[in-house]
């Protein structure tokens, strides 16, 4: 049915804020956005659904997710303070402790999380791609799922290599209007550069979108630069050469050929004036995320100076396992907040644009929006609307999500799954993995 949605304020993003504003919906597209009065008027045979005390934004963009392992919200709180310890006991639990129906749930239940939070799509790193996109196409998100690939090995990058295409076949065969299959080579820590060179390679002839973690903590610049610490013990602990390029990792990345491939790169906190200019030249997009960084302890990326030498950024929430929340308004929050902190003058419209990243409310466009209520006792009075959503709000304030004009969220319910069945099932598996 075609739908009008009406609001104390509509952010376009591409114009000014509109008070008192609508949203006119046709099939999966925009048909026109202004002063309710007029929307109206242009459109009387519409059904009008009016929010009051409410802003109806843009859809919001999660940069950087790991959907598949939601089952580990705060299953590695005793690890954090070790990030060795902490991966690996989240490799084991991943490969060991859940079976693939559990990996299918937790990453079910992260895309109910996402669109929960006013979330229309994501950027989703899977080491079970398949199941990632499955999870997004029955929750009805819209997004791109990375297929990842490991092999610190030398010797075993050819043969990883092949297996990696395999997979990123049967992927790209379940692609839909709405989802894409990506590759995500790791980190340079746990990929080594032959395997980065193929991967590469293959991205730019088969037109693969690409995401990788990137400069992210202390122990991954020793590596990269010294060739020493926890990730050099550990590859010495299991007989595999490794020789430090001696270099920042985004000049690694960029000898190995990742920065051709216009890459999303998650974190880039160690990063100097050089590097920050090679991002922009190569238009990469840096997926900052700030509650993550802060939780592992991993420090504070530079947004400040992104922003200012117009580096593209847009937010990521990470796993929940490192976070514990997949909330991108939040993000917005924490990311102002940091950058303020540190001194740097970044302003909520900022943190804004980078929550929303490109994201327009504009007739034509796809109808991804969200709804978020702005009556709650924690946003009473608001006088600048996107203030208050950067500075009050949560996810949790959300009352609507849209995704190619379908409601994946109204009523307090995700629409398109049993959320109740995966309930259950969730505290199961997190009754498995507490044993
Ligand atoms: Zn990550």
């Amino acid at each position: 049915m075609s739908t009008i949605y009406s609001a104390r304020w509509v952010l376009p993003v591409s114009t000014s804020p509109i008070e008192n504003g609508a949203v006119a919906i046709e099939g999966q597209r925009i048909a026109g956005v202004g002063p309710r009065s007029e929307i109206v008027e242009r459109f009387p045979e519409f059904r009008v659904e009016d929010f009051g005390g409410a802003v109806i934004l843009p859809g919001l963009i999660n940069s950087h997710t790991h959907l598949e392992l939601t089952a580990m919200r705060g299953y590695l709180e005793n690890e954090e303070r070790d990030f060795f310890a902490w991966l690996r006991k989240l490799t084991v639990a991943r490969l060991e402790r859940l079976t693939p129906d559990d990996i299918q749930v937790s990453a079910t239940w992260g895309a109910c999380e996402a669109v929960r939070a006013g979330i229309t799509c994501v950027a989703d790193a899977s080491d079970s791609a398949l199941m990632s996109m499955h999870a997004l196409q029955e929750v009805g998100l819209r997004g791109v799922v990375y297929q990842e690939s490991f092999g610190p090995d030398a010797r075993l990058a050819a043969e990883n290599f092949e297996k990696l295409k395999v997979k990123l076949q049967e992927l790209r065969a379940t692609e839909t209007g709405l989802v894409r299959a990506g590759v995500s080579p790791h980190a340079p820590y746990t990929v080594c550069g032959p395997q980065l060179e193929m991967i590469a390679d293959l991205a730019k002839s088969e037109n693969f979108p690409v995401m990788m973690h990137a400069a992210e903590s202390e122990a991954e610049e020793l590596f990269l630069r010294e060739g020493c610490g926890v990730f050099a013990e550990g590859l010495a602990r299991r007989s595999i050469e490794w020789k430090a390029p001696r270099m920042s990792t985004i000049q690694y990345l960029k000898q190995c050929g990742i920065l051709h491939t216009f890459p999303v790169l998650a974190h880039c906190i160690r990063v100097d004036d050089e590097d920050i200019e090679t991002l922009r030249n190569y238009h990469v997009k840096v997926a900052h995320c700030p509650k993550s960084n802060a939780k592992l302890g991993h420090g504070r990326a530079p947004l400040g100076k992104f922003l200012e030498a117009g580096v593209i950024v847009g937010l990521g929430s990470d796993s929940v396992a490192s976070n514990n929340t997949c909330d991108i308004l939040e993000e917005a929050r924490f990311a102002t907040l940091f950058a303020r902190a540190g001194g740097s003058d970044v302003s909520a419209a900022d943190a804004f644009n980078a929550a929303t990243l490109g994201g327009e409310l504009t007739e034509g466009a796809q109808a991804d929006l969200a709804v978020v209520s702005l009556n709650g006792v924690h946003q009473t009075p608001s006088y600048d609307p996107v203030a208050t959503l950067i500075f009050s709000s949560s996810g949790r304030d959300v009352i609507r999500t849209v995704i190619a004009g379908r409601e994946v969220f109204r009523d307090g319910r995700v629409t398109t799954v049993d959320e109740d069945r995966l309930h259950a099932r969730m505290n199961e598996i997190s009754a498995k993995l507490s044993v």
